[in-house]
């Protein structure tokens, strides 16, 4: 399994919703992100600071762009920004 190994700022922290319905565990997330995506058992995950899998999350303003990435190019529109 994948280990988160650094230290995410938190600033301009936004939150993210993952919807595992329709998820086909392609990866491309990973791709894109590889610190913050995983995928298990054909269903991607979120990784928080701590490494957890979890379904929501917030990340800082670093990660905005890959994450609108991430967003845009998932085929199953699994990714989305909430609040
Ligand atoms: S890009 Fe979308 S469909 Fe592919 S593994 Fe990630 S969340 Fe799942």
């Amino acid at each position: 399994m994948k280990t988160f190994n650094g230290i995410k700022s938190n600033v301009g922290s936004q939150s993210y919703q993952l919807d595992q319905t329709d998820c086909t565990g392609c990866e491309i997330c990973v791709g894109i992100i590889p610190e913050n995506f995983v995928v298990e058992n054909g269903k991607a995950w979120f990784l928080d600071s701590n490494g957890n899998k979890v379904l929501t999350v917030n990340y800082g303003s670093d990660d905005a762009e890959k994450m609108q990435e991430a967003i845009d190019s998932c085929p199953a529109s699994c990714i989305e920004v909430i609040g």
